[in-house]
């Protein structure tokens, strides 16, 4: 399909069992700012790049300071007057005080450092919640447009089904430079994403067209586009790709394809009158962010085994002018490509190789052109529904689902990774239990705390073991996501006094 096949194609990467991270003193360690490549992209937003490092860093610069801290905290602990000290210290470093419980009685006990950390991620967690709401850092004022650009290529929705994976949380906003706000997001482990939800999503979509014409009226002769995001790693393709596929990178590009042919199919043999979707399949470097796009032909169908390398693009580009980039890209795909898929869909692809452009100068420019973590340095796990405000690498491993039963192979990986990351070493996992409910659906808000308390007492019996040893930690969140609001702390793990508990 692409004439570039043989010389971007990796060799495929045969099994292998996971690799442990260990993660560094100090959790990741930040790029200060160097350079590795000196000349910028033509087409690259220097100025937006600049935004999203700020943000990134503030944020991983949060998490990645609670473990120094504890550790200076756990020797300063039999000093006189160690529980003012130890709150001024705290303050100053992490922008928050402790629970005065966890730090009472530290001269005849040892001071419980796992319920302390947990409270630190679940305190950094809240403050970096609440900031996203209230400032919105990674808004984009061109939300309508895109939908208006995306209707204009032939799509009225746009679903995106990333690996669950936190290396990929920023698939949305970084590495595709997407409106976060105008794109369905829902993860899960090796992309597998739920058939039956998106059907679903797919009805409810379609009946709106129907009922309310939106986003667009019934009669407008778009489709829904779902797209699947697979990744590998180009450093260490071995160990670092994807858990849920043994890092096998063709395995992962390959049961990716199959699930989204597995929901057209869904969707034709389920509706009548030509019922259809178009697929797009993506895959991901998590080294470097550079992308793969699998476009589909003439006829819809992709191929998992050839594909546009944005890397080559970047490359190709480099000399062209910035005043009509995507005009630049679309050509260079109709070059490359035997069997050109929709006009629309080559405009598409065009927007979001430009958008990867833009990344991958910035990894060049504030993380060398790789990052350090380019392993697992996740710092909670995110289970539920919900987590809109997470829009940052390798920060949060997702678990989306309704029960822990059916959601039971992602919380498997998340552990497994967790206790590689945590465990091992002694501290607990943290676990943000989140349900986000429509406020103006009667009981919505009830129904979504009982949701939360019967997924923490799911999570403790499936994995008794690490609760019995105090290493599985958890936070119980509610948002109402239909009038954009904060979300609601409403119960913890952590044995505090009334004062202070969550
Ligand atoms: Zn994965």
């Amino acid at each position: 399909m692409f004439n570039n096949k043989a010389k971007s194609r990796r060799p495929l990467q045969r099994q292998q069992p996971m690799q442990r991270s260990t993660r560094p003193l100090g959790r990741v360690a930040l790029a200060g700012g160097g350079l590795s490549s000196s000349a910028t992209h033509p087409f690259a937003r220097s100025a937006e790049n600049s935004r999203l490092f700020a943000y990134e860093q503030q944020v991983k610069q949060a998490f990645a300071r609670i473990e120094p801290v504890l550790k200076s905290l756990s020797a300063m602990q039999h000093e006189s007057d160690f529980e003012a000290q130890a709150q001024r210290f705290v303050s100053s470093e992490l922008g928050f005080e402790l629970p005065a419980a966890l730090l009472a009685d530290s001269w005849i006990k040892q001071l419980d450092i796992s319920q302390i950390y947990a409270w630190c991620v679940f305190e950094t967690f809240r403050k970096m919640s609440d900031d996203f709401f209230d400032t919105k850092p990674l808004a984009d004022d061109d939300d309508a447009e895109f939908q208006e650009f995306l209707e204009q290529c032939g799509f009225h929705t746009l679903d995106v089904s990333p690996c669950a994976d936190g290396r990929l949380a920023h698939v949305i906003r970084y590495v595709l430079r997407l409106p976060y706000k105008s794109v369905r997001r829902k993860s899960y482990a090796g992309a597998m994403f739920d058939v039956e939800d998106s059907l679903q999503k797919w009805s409810e979509t379609e009946m709106r067209r129907h009922r309310e014409g939106q986003p667009n009226s019934a009669d407008a002769a778009t489709r829904y586009l779902k797209v699947a995001v697979y990744h590998h790693s180009s450093s260490q393709p071995d160990g670092e790709g994807c858990a849920a596929h043994g890092s096998d990178t063709q395995r992962a590009a390959d049961a990716a394809l199959e699930r989204l042919k597995d929901f057209r199919q869904g969707v034709e043999n389920s509706f009548c009158c030509g019922a259809s979707i178009d697929l797009l399949l993506i895959g991901l470097d998590t080294d470097n962010d550079v992308i793969r796009l699998h476009l589909p032909d003439a006829d819809g169908e992709i191929d998992a085994m050839s594909y546009v390398d944005a890397a080559e693009l970047h490359q190709a580009t480099r000399s062209a002018s910035a005043a009509n980039a995507e005009a630049v890209i679309g050509e260079y795909l109709q070059a490359k490509c035997h069997s050109l898929p929709s006009e629309g869909m080559v405009r598409l692809a065009a927007r979001l190789l430009c958008g990867n452009l833009s990344q991958i100068d910035y990894v060049r420019q504030y993380h060398n052109g790789c990052y350090q973590d380019i392993g697992h340095q996740e710092c909670f796990i995110g289970m539920g529904i919900g987590f809109e405000e997470v829009q940052l690498r390798n920060l949060t491993y997702f678990a989306y689902l309704k029960t822990v039963e059916e959601g039971a192979k992602d919380m498997d990986v998340g552990i497994k990774i967790f206790t590689g990351l945590n465990a091992n070493r002694g501290l607990p996992i943290p676990v943000v239990i989140r349900y986000d409910y429509h406020g103006h659906v009667p009981g919505a808000r009830v129904r979504a705390v009982a949701r939360c308390h019967q997924l923490d007492t799911a999570l403790r019996n499936r994995f008794s073991e690490y609760e019995e040893r105090g290493l599985l930690h958890t936070l119980l969140m509610v948002r109402d996501c239909s009038n954009d609001a904060k979300a609601e702390t409403i119960g913890s793990s952590l044995k505090l006094n009334k004062q202070v508990a969550h």
